[in-house]
């Protein structure tokens, strides 16, 4: 016999009452594996209702493998796994992913573990994080691309629910070449693939150019995650040294002339970590040189529209008369991340081909927030927020070279002034300091930077670091370098930092 209680003014129907009881039974074990169902008649009649209330019941419990029945022979309850507590899981034997994984993929599980302290838990709460590069949520316009979306959905409605176009939703892609065209590129909407954010456009890229073996150049440093990403497309990885002006052109050259590359991977604003802005002699020869060497050029835009200081140099694709520059954009870092929208500009065959490889990786780029971004930026809302940011940044900044000035010794440290963006390269001149060492006196005064190691390919000799003022207020940017100031100066002994 088993007890079960219907409640007929329930609004859910019989058969349902039944599932959800004898379910809630066997999952407490009142009812055991093997355990015989009372036949349908029979509970029918216990619970006054028609026989094929409990046929439809058994027939529910049975799909969702809780019972199970054999022909000529009672229903009785399913043997199935008791699901377990996540620390009971995580004690049971389990496949060697280790093992399992591709060495490629091992590689770069053995990266990310490396590459994740500052976000360490347990990290006092007033610690003041220059490191991350991620936007000020404070500065999202998010009521307005609430409203967007919105009108998105009664704009387009059920067409914004299919998966969309491939190569990206067409008002979007037209309003971004006529963007594209204030930046001095011409291009149409046939030759722009939206992705889903620029870190999207990068591994199709490499699926596209990369194979393992084949040698990928690289400024050094470099944005972090490339490298993993690369490592994980089996590339080898040669790193061209920046200068001041930008990549070492001269350098790139002797590299050349020893061994051809697949393509040089390039950030000529704001270069991710050092914040280095090229000039246009520099892009032009740049250009020249990979022309020469019939070099392809990976243009990484992710900041075109963060110049708020001094006049505007054009992308090295504004110059492309051999379409071998495969430009990328984005509107993570003027705006903001999470819709994860960004894009490939490049040679029409160039495009088709990185739209098959989309076609069997992702499928698409979500319709619904391409179509409320096109609202957005049709609104004037982007423009509208890129001024804002420019002021803001503005002075930022400002304040951050003049906190620099006054609290860094530098005798002890030397760093780039950017002309926009958010990031600042510091180096270390104390050769007795240790990376190690360093990252002692940064915790003790209350300061996070992001460690210079991550953005070399290989090894870096000096002690560098990058420090990103996107996430912070000038209160917080000042506090910040004050304290960062204190670490520099910082004898090392006990009681030598104060918080
Ligand atoms: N390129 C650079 C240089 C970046 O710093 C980042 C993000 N930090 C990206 C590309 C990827 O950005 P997203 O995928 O959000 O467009």
């Amino acid at each position: 016999v088993i007890l079960l209680k219907l409640d007929p003014a329930d609004r859910t129907p019989m058969f349902r009452q039944i599932v959800e009881q004898v379910r809630g039974l066997i999952d407490r074990e009142s009812l055991r594996p093997g355990q015989a169902m009372p036949a349908t008649r029979r509970l029918a009649e216990d619970l006054g209702v028609h026989r094929t209330t409990v046929y439809k019941a058994y027939e529910e419990l049975w799909a969702l493998g809780y019972l199970e029945s054999t022909p000529g022979s009672y229903t009785r309850v399913r043997w199935r796994p008791r699901p377990e507590a996540a620390t009971e899981r995580q004690n049971r034997p389990a496949p060697a992913w280790g093992e399992l994984s591709s060495p490629a993929s091992r590689n770069v599980h053995g990266l990310f573990q490396r590459y994740r302290p500052e976000s360490s838990p347990g990290r006092p709460a007033d610690i003041i994080d220059l490191s991350r590069l991620d936007m000020d949520p404070r500065l999202f316009p998010a009521e307005q691309f609430r409203r967007c979306l919105n009108k998105a959905m009664r704009r387009w409605g059920p067409e914004l629910l299919g998966y969309g176009e491939r190569q990206g939703f067409r008002p979007l892609r037209e309003y971004l070449a006529q963007r594209l065209q204030m930046h001095g590129i011409a291009a149409g909407p046939e030759e722009i693939l939206i992705t889903n954010g620029s870190q999207n456009a990068l591994d199709l890229v490499f699926r596209l150019l990369v194979a393992p073996g084949r040698r990928v150049l690289v400024e050094s440093p470099t944005y972090a995650a490339m490298i993993p990403l690369l490592r994980l497309h089996q590339a080898e990885i040669t790193g061209i040294p920046m200068t001041g002006e930008g990549l070492d052109l001269q350098a790139l050259e002797r590299e050349l002339r020893q061994g051809e590359g697949t393509f040089l991977y390039t950030m000529p604003n704001f270069q991710n970590p050092t914040g280095i802005t090229t000039g246009q002699a520099h892009r032009e020869a740049l250009l020249r040189v990979c022309e020469r060497f019939s070099l392809t050029i990976v243009e990484d835009g992710f900041e075109e529209e963060m110049k708020y200081c001094g006049k505007v140099t054009l992308p090295i694709k504004s110059m492309d008369c051999h379409q071998q520059v495969i430009y990328l954009g984005t509107f993570s870092k003027v705006l903001f991340p999470g819709v994860r929208i960004g894009w490939i500009v490049a040679h029409r065959d160039c495009i088709e081909r990185l739209l098959g490889i989309k076609r069997f990786c992702d499928l698409t780029t979500t319709p619904v927030l391409q179509a409320a971004m096109y609202e957005f930026c049709r609104e004037g809302y982007y423009d509208w927020h890129i001024r804002r940011m420019h002021r803001t940044y503005r002075k930022r900044l400002q304040t951050t070279l003049r906190a620099m000035r006054q609290h860094l010794p530098r005798e002890r440290a030397d760093w780039t002034e950017p002309v926009g963006g958010y990031l600042l390269w510091v180096r270390l001149r104390d050769p007795e300091l240790t990376a190690e060492a360093f990252q002692e006196r940064l915790a003790r005064c209350g300061v996070v930077v992001s460690p210079g190691e991550y953005y070399f390919p290989d090894r870096s000799q000096a002690i560098h670091f990058r420090i990103s003022i996107s996430m912070l207020d000038e209160a917080q940017i000042e506090e910040g370098i004050r304290r960062l100031g204190r670490a520099l100066q910082d004898s090392g002994g006990p009681g030598g930092g104060e918080r």
